[in-house]
């Protein structure tokens, strides 16, 4: 009886003579890993949109002005929520130009995936298993990859078949809302659960 409420004796003990188990079981572990890593991602995003990008970030008197200028001074202020939300209606030699300040710069890729996975790399310490470490690192890149995709497509529609989605109408709309009231709502680009979470969800 103890050794069947033991977990460890029930699974991996009786996993160890099948493989194809074990890898199996490893799978869906690492599976649910990468959809935690994707869904906290939206935490993270909404930090650093709300504080970050629409504030001048001050550390202890280091003020750091890069994310701020670059998103709320110069991307916010090219694209509202009026028609010039799609660059198509911009005037055709400002296109170029403007298109460039829809995705943020590729370094910022790698400083802000390492930053958001600094709480699961520590986990390696405490002996959390390398692959959902690692599961957890690819959802996280996942969201990241997916912000600038989406944001870009939101800015820069072309027909896709996405585009014609409800879910994907409804995330543009939402976008647009924080054009609209980018310093009070919809910081979530991707998965607004942190914008219900706290408070910042405007629905229309
Ligand atoms: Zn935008
Ligand atoms: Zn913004």
């Amino acid at each position: 009886m103890g050794d069947i409420l033991n977990p460890d004796s029930v699974s991996f003990e009786k996993n160890k003579h099948q493989p194809g188990l074990q890898i199996m079981n490893m799978f869906t572990i690492g599976l649910l890993c990468f959809f935690a890593g994707f869904v906290y991602s939206s935490f993270p995003e909404w930090v650093l949109h709300r504080y970050v990008m629409h504030r001048v970030f001050n550390f202890f008197g280091f003020k750091f002005r890069y994310p701020f200028n670059s998103h709320a001074m110069i991307h916010h202020q090219i694209f509202k929520a009026d028609q010039s939300y799609e660059l198509k209606n911009h005037y055709p030699r400002d296109q170029q130009s403007h298109q460039e300040t829809i995705p943020m710069a590729w370094w910022n890729g790698p400083v802000l995936i390492a930053i958001m996975s600094l709480p699961f790399l520590a986990m390696i310490f405490i002996d959390v298993p390398w692959f959902m470490v690692i599961s957890i690192i690819l959802g996280i890149a996942c969201y990241y990859c997916a912000y600038e995709y989406i944001h870009w497509c939101m800015h820069k529609p072309k027909g896709r078949w996405f585009e014609r989605t409800w879910i994907y109408k409804w995330i543009k709309d939402h976008h647009r809302r924080h054009h609209a009231h980018m310093n009070r709502n919809n910081f979530n680009v991707v998965l607004p659960l942190a914008d219900l979470c706290f408070g910042t969800l405007l629905l229309e």
